[in-house]
């Protein structure tokens, strides 16, 4: 079968392997809508190590196209959505943790493209099928389903990690499509005012579209001076965006016992330190919080259900269409150089 990923670093195009084989408890998928991620770029850059002959690509929605005989929930012909994190529910890092995304050790759950070939071939292998695809209710079109599986998921896992209260003020730190999702994310459950920071004009309409109060730019001087500024402290920060200079200033911006929660992959070579007086001198009860998209079929049938129900609507961060399988190649492209005008290209596969 055909498959689009990395050669080695730096070298991505078409790439020739077997199908892959289907275990008694997992199935084979036929995507039929993929979307690239910044997480697809920064491993064919080598953000992760260096994969050779590695099919790229995390984000999909297919048709299932065979089950193994222990599966009981799912079967040819259903059309899924399929977490980004599809974690191994027998082993007990699952069972020991708070978060199920590092089953066998960190970012373990994070299987496609992260320890096996991704989605964007004409099939991929899903491992436990029965917890790990979410069959999409008629109510939940293909490209809202899509945006749930790792979009939305991470986005809210900010909102959730800040645990945003009613009334409560919030700093957004990136109108990417993740902090896009994680001001969505932050506004559903209760905030008040929400101020968003980033600078692409398509990316700042559809923050205003999704609820943000106001929004400010990096590049207008330290975010910090400007929040504080506007609000004299805030009580919640999620990071989706900036590096570990953005990670001191949403410190600084936190008033005393406020949470940042932050979804931002750093670089390995990156250090986080900051002064203590960032940190209220240790004894400000400003928690830090960091986590990794949750996975698994129940996660994404609960975001799907908050968009059949009309709660918020994820296409509006879809701001590129590509059609077939030769589309790839470019939708990648554009994903890799972050064109201005970009937030989530989609490609139609099937
Ligand atoms: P984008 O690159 O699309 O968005 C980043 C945002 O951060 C942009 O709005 C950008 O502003 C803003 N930004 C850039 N520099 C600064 C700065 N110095 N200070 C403040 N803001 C800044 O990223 P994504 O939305 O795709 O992803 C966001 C983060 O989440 C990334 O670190 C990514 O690796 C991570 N991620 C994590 C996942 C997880 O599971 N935990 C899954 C997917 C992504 P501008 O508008 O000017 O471009
Ligand atoms: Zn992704």
């Amino acid at each position: 079968m055909r498959g689009f990923g990395m050669h080695s670093v730096g070298d991505v195009g078409w790439i020739e392997k077997d199908r892959p084989q289907c275990g008694p408890l997992d199935a084979i998928v036929r995507p039929t809508l993929i979307a690239p991620c910044s997480s697809d770029t920064h491993v064919s850059h080598g953000g992760s190590g260096p994969h050779s002959e590695l099919i790229l690509g995390h984000e999909a929605v297919g048709l299932v196209e065979e089950v193994g005989p222990l599966v009981q929930t799912v079967k040819p012909g259903d059309l899924v959505a399929v977490p980004c994190v599809t974690p191994d529910w027998l082993v007990g890092g699952v069972q020991n943790h708070k978060t199920f995304s590092h089953d066998v050790g960190p970012f373990g759950s994070f299987k496609l493209v992260g320890s096996k070939d991704g989605v964007m071939a004409e099939f991929f292998h899903v491992n436990q099928a029965d917890a790990n695809l979410a069959v999409i209710p008629a109510g939940v079109s293909p490209e809202a389903a899509l945006m749930t599986v790792d979009m939305a998921s991470t986005g809210f896992y900010g909102a959730e990690m800040a645990e945003v209260a009613l009334g409560d003020t919030v700093v957004v730190i990136g109108i990417g499509p993740v902090g896009l999702m994680a001001l969505t994310g932050a506004i559903l459950r209760g905030a008040a005012r929400v101020i968003a920071v980033g600078t692409r004009p398509q990316a700042a309409a559809v923050a205003r579209e999704y609820g943000a109060s106001q929004i400010i730019s990096y590049k207008d001087g330290p975010i910090d001076a400007q929040v504080l500024e506007l609000t004299g402290g805030v009580d919640k920060v999620i990071l989706a965006g900036g590096g570990p200079e953005a990670f001191v200033q949403a410190l600084n911006m936190l008033k005393s016992g406020g949470t940042l929660a932050n979804v931002n992959f750093f670089d390995a070579a990156a250090s986080l330190t900051f002064p203590a007086l960032s940190w209220g001198l240790g004894m400000a009860d400003k928690d830090i919080r960091g986590g990794f998209c949750p996975g698994g079929k129940i996660r994404i049938e609960r975001l799907m259900a908050l968009i059949e129900y009309g709660r918020f609507d994820p296409t509006k961060i879809i701001s590129h269409h590509f059609h077939g399988f030769d589309a790839l190649p470019e939708a990648f492209d554009l994903m890799d150089r972050k064109a201005p005008d970009l937030i989530k290209p989609i490609v139609y596969l099937g």
